[in-house]
């Protein structure tokens, strides 16, 4: 088991409501920290909404089903391992967003990701991400620290945080370009999903369900949605909404599998077949 220190809650995509870890109490610190001087400012200019960490240390599971899957899920990912959230060799890499007090995510606007560029480097961190174009990516543990993290920095940014309604039966939000998904229950039927952007999958048992949400998010966390916002869901994330019926789902891809990526592949090959006409 790698060891892990909390760095506070994600507000981001399928990881809302999930702990997020970093490799060390000292880099836990120093996050916190960045987040209570950040809070303090925030508040200061009378702007709203808290920051907090998106994405912290990706566990090997989470690679190595992302990776497998990339197809069907129809997500660009790194190899397993190679991610700069890798937990074992990049434990110090932090994504950060803000959390608005009703729970959702922004990002940060342009004045706030100088500011927080700042925070960072004073207690010790960088943005690395200026190098790949990502301005919510930062590594901590890179360079001397300018000012020592707060030692109560925890209990310090618990007190600044936004504190998100539970994210139980709201729909949540998937974004194109990214590789999060949710764990979907629809109430009326009880059928069991996992959604991503034009990607979902259908869990056939509860056994089935809880391996791929474990996988996934490696929390209990599953959004009970009505039939209804269900569709909302599905349309959001370019999925035809006939396959809120998993039986529609399953009379057209019998493996209860389907992403747009494959449909286009479909499409092709029938394409060729008519000689391309
Ligand atoms: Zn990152």
């Amino acid at each position: 088991m790698v060891k892990r220190f909390s760095v506070g809650k994600s507000s981001y995509g399928d990881l809302r409501g999930i702990e997020q870890y970093v490799m060390s109490a000292r880099i836990a610190l120093q996050v916190l920290s960045v987040i209570v001087d950040f809070n303090a400012w925030q508040k200061q200019r009378g702007a709203v909404g808290s920051l907090s960490v998106n994405e912290g240390m990706r566990s090997r599971a989470r690679q190595t089903y992302l990776w497998v899957n990339r197809l069907i899920l129809a997500v660009v990912v790194a190899m397993p391992f190679t991610s700069r959230h890798d937990e074992v060799l990049h434990g110090n890499a932090i994504d950060f967003g803000i959390t608005m007090p009703d729970g959702s995510n922004r990002a940060l606007t342009p004045v706030e990701f100088a500011k927080l560029h700042e925070l960072v480097e004073a207690r010790g961190g960088t943005h690395t991400g200026i190098n790949f174009g990502e301005q919510w990516h930062h590594e901590m543990a890179t360079r001397a620290e300018r000012l020592p993290p707060y030692p109560n920095a925890a209990q310090l940014a618990a007190g600044t945080a936004a504190t998100p309604p539970p994210a139980k039966n709201t729909i949540p939000t998937i974004r194109k370009d990214d590789d999060m998904t949710a764990a979907v229950k629809i109430k009326e039927t009880g059928a069991r999903f996992q959604v991503g952007f034009g990607t979902l999958t259908y869990s056939s048992s509860t056994k089935d369900a809880d391996l791929l949400r474990k996988v996934f998010s490696a929390t209990d966390e599953l959004h009970e949605l009505s039939l209804a916002d269900a569709k909302v869901l599905f349309a959001q994330c370019d999925i035809p909404t006939a396959y809120t019926d998993a039986k529609a789902l399953l009379a057209a891809q019998p493996n209860g599998r389907w992403s747009l990526q494959a449909l286009a592949v479909q499409e092709l090959r029938a394409f060729i077949k008519k000689g391309g006409k």
